[in-house]
């Protein structure tokens, strides 16, 4: 059971404590409504930084933030951990893993996750990174793979564990190949010194002509310029077919035998059951109008990556950003505290993307650069959005320590312990 207390107000379920719903949360603590967050974790995930953790450059405590903690002096909320599984749109109630609970207003923030394209094998072999705990396996089990890689005299067989192929040249794809070329540049020769670091192959594989789609074609080509100079094989124009936990095969029927595939190639949403067929386009993503509501259902409203909403400038719905997803919380919290009636309206401050030890691309709006200095800034823009002024400063000192000593010291491998 949820066990939520009554309450005189009006309650506002929100589901999913990331960058949208966190932000909405926050934006209504202690005003005169209920809150009830609901996230299938007890913590809120900054997952820009999930690669660094997955590279042994960061604790996972660091980018992770508990969701009590952060509501700790807020009355109006209510906190369960608990899974959306329907949405009973008549009743206006929702039933989770732990139990079922009516709303007034229900708010869906509940993300993407890894989009496989109905490829079952590939799901089942490779690894993707959109939580914590995938970012910790897959640091594990780059870990586990070097230590085999030591104890193994054939040369095929060791080649297997000590290279990685990435599927994806978005900024996940770019920032995993550049922290795992900075890996082997950097730490191989250091604390694996019986590999040959020069054996260790970083293959990035991208569908598109270019990388970072997303972003400015100066900084995709910038970015290919960065890592080809990193000694990553950037393969353009090619897409990924199948992956049987052995060996990749690329449609142009090119294979790389490798037991460590990456994919970083597509999200898409969460389907909730219990909204009719119309409610969704394409990736799943929700239909929402310019107040951020539902079109089939005015009682719910979507959030960030799980809402879809197009006007003039983005006439395909937004960027699948966290800019997006905390710009619209706000506005919602604004639009019913202060009883707004004009729309969203996105106010897009930039992107980035880094690519290594000193080095990134910044397409702003009025402006791009490259270099040192875009480097800067994105440390900056991250540690700046990070929750909680101890991560902010953990960061901070660990990748000052990074910096200077060339070095990430958490390589440890944590096995999770299994009961007999
Ligand atoms: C590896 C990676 C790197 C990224 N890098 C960048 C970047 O550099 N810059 C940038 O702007 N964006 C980046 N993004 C995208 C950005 O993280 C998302 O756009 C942003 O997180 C969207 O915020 P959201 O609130 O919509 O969803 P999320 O932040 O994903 O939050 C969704 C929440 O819902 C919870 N949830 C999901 N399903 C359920 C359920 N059924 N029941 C209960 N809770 C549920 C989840 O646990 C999660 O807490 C990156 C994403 C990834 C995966």
């Amino acid at each position: 059971m949820l066990n939520i207390p009554d309450s005189k107000h009006e309650r506002i379920v929100i589901v999913g404590g990331g960058f949208a719903g966190f932000t909405l949360a926050k934006k209504l603590q202690n005003k005169p409504v209920q809150l009830v967050l609901l996230d299938k974790n007890n913590y809120h995930q900054f997952q820009p930084l999930f690669y660094q953790v997955a590279m042994a450059g960061l604790e996972p405590s660091s980018i992770s933030f508990p969701l009590r903690k952060a509501f700790q002096n807020c009355e109006n909320i209510v906190i369960r951990v608990a899974e959306l599984q329907e949405v009973k749109t008549k009743e206006k109630r929702i039933l989770t893993d732990q139990g079922e609970i009516y709303y007034d207003k229900l708010v869906l923030a509940m993300g993407t996750k890894t989009n496989f394209y109905g490829n079952q094998e590939i799901e089942e072999k490779a690894f993707s990174l959109k939580s914590v705990s995938e970012s910790l396996y897959l640091r594990n089990s780059i870990l586990q793979d070097f230590e085999k890689a030591l104890m193994e005299e054939d040369y095929d067989a060791r080649q297997k564990y000590i290279d990685v192929v990435i599927v994806g040249g978005g900024p996940t794809g770019v920032e995993l190949a550049g922290a795992l070329a900075e890996m082997k540049h950097y730490i191989l020769p250091k604390e694996y010194k019986e590999i040959d670091y020069k054996e260790v192959d970083i293959h990035l594989i991208q569908a598109g002509d270019g990388l970072l789609k997303g972003m400015s074609t100066e900084a995709g080509e910038t970015a290919l310029k960065y890592l080809k100079k990193l000694g990553v094989n950037v393969i353009l124009n090619k897409r990924v077919q199948a992956y049987n936990g052995h060996e990749v095969v690329i449609n142009d029927g090119t294979t790389i035998p490798c037991s460590k595939v990456i994919w970083a190639a597509g999200v898409h949403c969460h389907k909730v059951q219990g909204l009719s067929e119309e409610s969704y386009t394409r990736g799943n993503r929700l239909i929402v109008n310019g107040h951020l509501q539902l079109l089939t259902d005015s009682s719910i409203y979507v959030l960030g990556d799980q809402a879809y909403l197009s006007d003039n400038t983005y006439t395909h719905g937004h960027p699948q950003v966290a800019q997006v997803a905390i710009q619209q919380a706000k506005y919602l919290a604004k639009s019913w505290t202060k009883n707004l009636k004009n729309n969203f309206v996105y106010n897009d401050l930039g992107s980035m993307a880094t690519i290594g030890r000193n080095k990134a691309v910044v397409d702003l709006p009025k402006m791009k650069f490259k270099g040192f200095f875009a480097w800067i800034l994105w440390l900056f823009v991250h540690i700046r959005s990070l929750i909680g002024f101890k991560n902010k400063l953990f960061v901070l000192i660990n990748w000052m320590w990074n910096y200077i000593t060339y070095d990430q010291s958490l390589r440890l491998i944590i096995k999770p312990f299994k009961r007999k």
